[in-house]
């Protein structure tokens, strides 16, 4: 579904991903790990074209994210085409990104009917569904204020999934929740994952990317040191920098 070759990305003089190689199939569940500042997020948004990459090349189902290729070198495509191809990639935010004046139903119908040309009627009916689904079946009309922290990430997650991308990015998730409210997220994306979904979610949740992962990348400095399935990383950890990234687990 995703095909990933040499990406690179420079924040001013600082290269913060270095060539980057990642192919994600369909129905698996990547997990990308490694410390502050290793360029995780920054990996994520450029799937979708959040952040322009600088080289490379992201590809789903074989289309090419960001730019097209014309004979004098590559040229970015246009707003329209990007939102286009961005449907299918959807990302969930670690700080939910919900619009505030919109309640939980109008905040997963918006983009069912801008981007995915469904009616009012049908795009309702597909939030509730989803919202049932993970639990807000009583909270359809309420404003994200009125919501916790968990429930506003799940509406989050319900707005990504209900657009039925082929792949669905997390960034971090449940990083702004409070510790008690984890799990109910956590048990959403496990969900997904049974039922086939295409994730790639950037987690500090080692246990959850152990349970939940097909493979789990390890990135430190810009690069992927480590890419395995979840026995490999966690139990032999065949590396010295992702040892001691996994010490500060232990
Ligand atoms: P964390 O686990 O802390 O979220 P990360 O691995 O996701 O870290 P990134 O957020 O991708 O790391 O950031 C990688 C580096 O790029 C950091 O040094 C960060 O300061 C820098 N960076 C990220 N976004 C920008 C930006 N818009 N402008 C300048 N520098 C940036």
């Amino acid at each position: 579904v995703i095909r990933i070759a040499g990406i690179t990305k420079s924040f001013g003089s600082h290269q913060v991903l270095k060539g980057i190689d990642l192919a994600v199939g369909k129905g698996e569940v990547v997990a990308i790990i490694g410390p502050s500042g290793s360029g995780k997020t920054t990996l994520l948004r450029c799937i979708n074209f959040l952040e322009e990459y600088d080289g490379g090349s992201v590809r789903i189902d074989g289309v090419e994210v960001g730019y097209k290729d014309t004979a004098d070198g590559r040229r970015r495509r246009s707003d329209r085409e990007l939102a286009r191809i961005r449907v299918e990639a959807a990302m969930v935010f670690q700080q939910f990104n919900l619009f505030p004046h919109l309640t939980a139903a109008q905040n997963v119908m918006l983009g069912l009917v801008k981007s995915r040309g469904k009616s009012k009627g049908e795009a309702r009916q597909i939030a509730e569904k989803w919202l049932t689904r993970v639990g807000l079946a009583a909270k359809f009309d309420a404003l994200p204020s009125q919501l916790s922290g968990g429930q506003q990430q799940r509406v989050g997650i319900t707005r990504a999934v209900a657009m039925e991308p082929k792949v669905l990015l997390l960034d971090e998730i449940t990083s702004a929740l409070d510790p008690e409210l984890v799990g109910e997220v956590l048990a959403v994306v496990q969900e997904l994952a049974a039922e086939g979904r295409t994730m790639i979610l950037v987690t500090h949740e080692m246990a959850f990317a152990r349970e939940v992962a097909d493979r789990v990348v390890f990135t430190d400095q810009g690069r992927i040191v480590i890419d395995a399935p979840p026995a490999t990383v966690f139990d032999d950890q065949p590396n010295e920098r992702l040892r001691s990234f996994l010490s500060r687990f232990a």
